[in-house]
């Protein structure tokens, strides 16, 4: 059986910052719906919601081929009747990165809906700073598999530099330079937010058209995000010390995304100051995170979590 686990110490110490701390005040608000499942009286109880976003019709398929006929051994686990792989009720899922228990996952995922930096969950969970952050980023990663552009940012250098090689997440910091700093457009339509990876497009390129084409840059940190460009609202993209941010005067107009007075830019702009110290090779998770949390602001957030957690890690070939 192939595992999925997270190697290494987490050092992004830079990502320590708390965010929306008076988020803080809302914790363990339990929705009444979750309450009256019990889902959080044990771990026994906690499983059983959590395999019931596994499953498909009430049973759960073959995560190697989705063949529905599987039989359960002596031992517990399950094999596949058609392709004969043998596997664990949460074996190639994102749940099963880390070694959280199903009931800490549940309690976790709760805190994160509220927004909770991992900092203030690590106590509240009785566990270390490490294992939230590791868990959180997992987590993040789930989210960001659903894009549509998820297989260009987890393969090739894009994956790479985002830590994430054939399944495995990679948290150590990387001491190599990042390959390159992806570029994202964003925009929105309807009251939906669209955060598109530019592939072809370098933050090079962004400073290019700025210099010579007068595409006016914003900065905050090392994040920098243009006025209009194209069909896109902005182009925005997490830089480092090594590409020439300082050159960027926020002088002149206005960015377009700065005159709008609501919708994603502000939901988003807000949330990303109080990520403060995020890293360029984390950025991706960030921005993709925000455009699921805008897109189902109207939501109940916290079992769309669970059923991403539980979606199964993504094999490129
Ligand atoms: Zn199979």
């Amino acid at each position: 059986m192939r595992d999925y686990h997270v190697t290494q110490q987490v050092s992004e110490q830079s990502e320590h910052q708390d965010r929306l701390e008076d988020s803080a005040a809302m914790s363990n608000i339990q929705p009444a719906t979750e309450l009256a499942q019990g889902i959080f009286a044990s771990e026994p109880t906690a499983r059983r919601y959590v395999l019931s976003h596994c499953e498909q019709d009430g049973k759960l398929r073959c995560p190697k081929c989705d063949e529905a006929r599987v039989y359960r051994l002596s031992d517990e686990r399950l094999r596949c009747s058609r392709c004969r792989y043998t596997f664990h009720e949460l074996s190639r899922r994102w749940i099963n990165v880390g070694g959280l228990s199903c009931l800490d996952w549940l309690r976790l995922l709760k805190l994160f809906e509220q927004e909770l930096t991992a900092n203030r969950m690590a106590p509240q969970l009785g566990l270390s700073y490490n294992t939230v952050y590791k868990a959180v980023t997992t987590l993040r990663f789930s989210l960001l598999s659903q894009a549509l552009d998820a297989k260009q940012l987890l393969t090739g250098a894009f994956g790479l530099d985002l830590g994430f090689e054939n399944g495995r997440i990679g948290m150590e910091k990387s001491k190599e330079r990042m390959g390159s700093f992806p570029v994202f457009g964003l925009m929105e339509k309807s009251g939906w937010a669209f955060v598109d990876l530019l592939p072809y497009m370098t933050a090079e390129t962004v400073l290019h058209f700025h210099f010579n084409f007068k595409l006016k840059l914003e900065r905050m940190g090392n994040i920098v995000y243009s006025d209009k460009y194209k069909h896109y609202d902005a182009l925005i993209f997490c830089g480092d010390e090594t590409i020439p941010l300082h050159i960027i005067n926020g002088r002149d107009r206005q960015a377009y995304v700065d005159s709008l007075v609501s919708g994603f830019w502000r939901f988003a702009q807000d949330r990303l100051r109080q990520y403060n110290g995020v890293t360029s090779r984390r950025f991706p998770l960030y921005l993709k995170e925000l455009e699921f949390r805008y897109n189902h602001r109207n939501e109940e957030l916290f079992p769309l979590l669970v059923s991403s957690l539980c979606r199964l890690v993504p094999e490129y070939e």
